[in-house]
């Protein structure tokens, strides 16, 4: 019998009764590990009702009190880390260590949440008038939602719930129905930290309940992240329904690679940012613009990309794991040969790898191509899987205008000693990550992920300072105390301050 992924309501974890099931499968060995289930719009109804009654005790509950849960949290996922990126690689693919990096970057949004009596903190001015005073209190919303997708497991749902939860709100969390493993385990170790029943549920779906969520009038707000199409739809029917939406969306990232830059340094930064993960990361870099005498570095990428050593993510020394299905597969080999087609030079061609002992693993080896044009397939679209461009200009001030061009913003990196380009690259540079010699500059939680354009809907980014902003309503109070013996007998007749 296969294990089902059980929902998570009012503290309970509980078999779903859904009629439409999927298999959640290993992408190295096609091994079913797990059935998720397709929730209806009823269940999604039941997860909001437990949030909704979870609200009143939560919001009164202290801060203290608030932030030691994810202290407590925090530990229980230390402690659990291999378990949690041992599930992650069976389920998603990535190698063991990109597995507990996706836990790490998480868990440090659950250490930051711990301070959230300094991040949560109104603001206070004394005399705004004669003995009138104004202050700002941040208040949380209510019940908050999580649409995640299946890249990140562990990073994204971390990146949501607890900051939705430490500033008040309870939440419901619908990770990727393609990996809902390791988000449970997540749920349940945030249940042992002593979240209180309803303060954070996890329904399973596709469609049906992302737009149960979008519709649902006791959710407050959306935190989406995942495609441009599915997020732009998200956004549009969660505004439409009186929501707070944020939406992270696609990418097509690049790095610049000036001459004077530290070569053997860049080069390996690329071919990590471009293939690792199977180059199914937002932030990965996929086209790279190699600015003037650094036109000549194709060979030496080519060179590295065939070192990296494909296979199944839990194998000792594997660079490159699989992509998450075969419709992911299908898709990049399609891809790859349209590149062909519209004339791209294949430099290194990573279709039907042969993988010892994973015949049925959804594999793609590097693939590189040069004298890409804009009008490409391959540099339109967000491939997701280990494919890089390469594109030559002759000055960093023709590659910023390439970059800028592009409608993507979500991430950029810049390779160069010089600290005059990298100044003007990251003034007049229009995306929202910039990295200096840093290939995937993804901020630590005391930042915000600032991804732009049309890599992103909504003002407001997650995690940090700015998701603060998101998940609280700041309530302004103007308050006068009359001095009793003072003001006894006096009548004021003016309306303003
Ligand atoms: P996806 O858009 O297919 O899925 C995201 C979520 O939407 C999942 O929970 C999924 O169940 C749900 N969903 C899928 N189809 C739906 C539909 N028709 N209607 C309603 N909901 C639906 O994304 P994915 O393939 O899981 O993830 C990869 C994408 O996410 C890439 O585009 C990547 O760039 C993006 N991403 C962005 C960021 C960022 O921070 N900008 C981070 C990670 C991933």
């Amino acid at each position: 019998m296969t294990a089902t992924v059980k929902l998570l309501i009012a503290g309970k974890f509980v078999e779903s009764a859904a009629s439409e099931w999927r298999e959640v499968r290993n992408p190295a060995t096609q091994e079913v590990l797990a059935r998720v289930p397709m929730c209806p719009a009823a269940e999604i109804d039941q997860a909001v009702a437990a949030a909704k009654a979870a609200f009143p005790a939560w919001r009164a509950t202290s801060i203290a009190e608030r932030s030691r849960v994810f202290m407590r949290l925090q530990a229980l996922i230390r402690e659990h880390m291999e378990m949690l990126a041992s599930t992650l690689t069976h389920e998603q693919g990535k190698t063991l260590a990109d597995a507990r990096g996706d836990v790490f970057r998480g868990l440090e949004v659950v250490e930051h949440a711990c301070s959230v009596g300094s991040l949560q903190m109104g603001e206070f001015a004394e005399n705004v008038a004669g003995g009138v005073d104004t202050y700002a209190i941040r208040q949380p919303l209510g019940v908050c939602a999580g649409i995640t997708p299946f890249n990140f497991p562990a990073m994204i749902p971390l990146w949501m719930f607890p900051m939705a939860c430490v500033t008040g709100n309870t939440f419901v969390l619908k990770p990727s129905e393609q990996d809902p493993m390791t988000p449970m385990i997540l749920a349940e170790l945030a249940q042992r930290a002593g979240l209180p029943p309803g303060v954070l549920n996890v329904v399973h779906g596709g469609a049906e309940a992302v737009n149960a969520i979008c519709d649902h009038p006791d959710i407050k707000a959306i935190s989406f992240v995942g495609s441009v199409g599915v997020g732009t739809h998200v956004y549009r029917r969660g505004s439409e329904n009186g929501k707070r939406v944020q939406a992270m969306l696609g990418a097509k990232n690049h790095g610049v690679f000036l001459p004077d830059a530290n070569k053997e340094q860049s080069l390996n930064a690329l071919v990590g940012a471009a293939f690792g993960a199977a180059g199914q990361r937002c932030m990965a870099i996929s086209v790279a613009v190699l600015v003037g005498q650094a036109r000549e570095w194709t060979a030496d990428i080519v060179a590295k990309a065939k070192t990296l050593k494909l296979n199944a993510g839990h194998e000792p020394g594997t660079d490159i794991g699989p992509l998450i299905n075969g419709q992911a597969l299908a898709r990049v080999e399609q891809l790859i040969g349209q590149g062909v087609e519209e004339g791209a030079k294949l430099e290194l061609d990573g279709r039907k790898p042969q993988v010892a002992g994973y015949p049925q693993g959804n594999f793609v080896g590097p693939t590189i191509f040069s004298g890409v044009k804009p009008a490409m397939h391959i540099y339109r679209e967000e491939v997701f899987g280990p494919v890089l461009c390469l594109v030559e200009v002759d000055t960093l001030a023709e590659a910023i205008a390439f970059v800028n061009a592009n409608p993507y913003g979500n991430g950029t990196a810049l390779f160069t000693q010089s600290g005059a380009a990298a100044r003007t690259f990251q003034h007049d540079i229009d995306v929202g990550q910039v990295g200096i010699n840093v290939p995937i500059p993804v901020p630590v939680p005391f930042f915000s992920f600032t991804g732009s354009r049309a890599s992103k809907l909504g003002d407001l980014g997650p995690y940090g300072k700015e998701v603060v902003r998101f998940y609280t309503q700041t309530k302004t109070v103007t308050a006068r105390w009359f001095d009793d013996e003072a003001v006894a007998g006096a009548v004021n007749t003016t309306i303003a301050l």
